[in-house]
């Protein structure tokens, strides 16, 4: 009986399938994104509390976004493997606390930890399962703690105007890497300190110097509100 073989051409032609797909699937670094929940409520949208009642006056994460060095990045990479909350259930009180869901209506949080898992974590699968991405995000949270960086240098969230500049100068200072800060408006318009963008390797462990800074500008001075 003839055995069967494969040409040269079918053989590269699969092997470049292969290669092309492993790249779309990954990525090259992560955005470790947190929000300042008093700029997250004081909007003209407004916020609801969790169920589980008003999160601690801290900085709390919005998500670990994994990113491609060009500024453009994955999402909805794997609808299989969606958000499973009996995953992470040992994790669950510390993510009530640093992972908290402010939108409307309120909620415990589940809703907006499956968003973030289905639209970003599963782009990082093939390093971080649903277990190690939240852990990552939370253990980066600790590591970062922000708002001690920023109030030992007298940067407080007590409604003043603060040169962005400085604040970015600060967060630097203390972690060794350039943050990117987001600002949004409160009600009466007015600039404020929204969101502050770290950069982390691959693995989601070391922040590292961002290999593409988005594209947002704050104004020169702006608003730490109150929570
Ligand atoms: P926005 O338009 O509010 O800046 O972003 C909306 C959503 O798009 C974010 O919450 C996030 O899910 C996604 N997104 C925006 N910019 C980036 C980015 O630079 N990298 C990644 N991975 N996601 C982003
Ligand atoms: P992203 O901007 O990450 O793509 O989407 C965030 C989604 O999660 C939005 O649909 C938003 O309504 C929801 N969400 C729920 N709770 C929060 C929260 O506390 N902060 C932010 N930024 N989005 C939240």
């Amino acid at each position: 009986m003839k055995s069967k073989t494969f040409s040269f051409p079918f053989i590269s032609l699969l092997l470049l399938l292969f290669v092309v797909l492993s790249a779309a699937k990954s990525y090259d670094f992560f955005y470790f994104v947190q929000q300042w929940p008093g700029s997250y409520c004081d909007t003209r949208r407004g916020c609801c509390y969790p169920t589980t009642g008003k999160p601690e006056a801290n900085f709390t994460i919005h998500g670990l976004w994994p990113n491609y060095d060009n500024g453009k990045y994955p999402h909805d990479c794997d609808y299989e493997n969606l958000y499973d909350a009996t995953k992470i259930e040992d994790l669950l009180p510390e993510m009530q606390t640093k992972w908290p869901t402010l939108a409307c209506p309120s909620a415990d949080g589940n809703k907006f930890w499956a968003h973030e898992w289905n639209k970003h974590g599963t782009c990082s699968e093939s390093i971080l399962n649903q277990y190690s991405y939240f852990q990552a995000g939370l253990d980066l949270q600790t590591k970062a703690n922000i708002l001690s960086i920023l109030e030992d240098a007298d940067i407080r969230p007590d409604g003043a105007l603060y040169s962005t500049e400085h604040i970015t100068e600060v967060i630097k200072e203390a972690l060794g890497v350039l943050p990117s800060i987001e600002c949004n408006r409160d009600e009466s318009r007015n600039p404020q300190l929204f969101q502050i963008y770290l950069c982390v390797d691959k693995l989601g462990k070391d922040f590292i110097d961002c290999p593409f800074y988005p594209k947002r500008k704050c104004s020169p001075e702006i608003e730490f509100p109150a929570f």
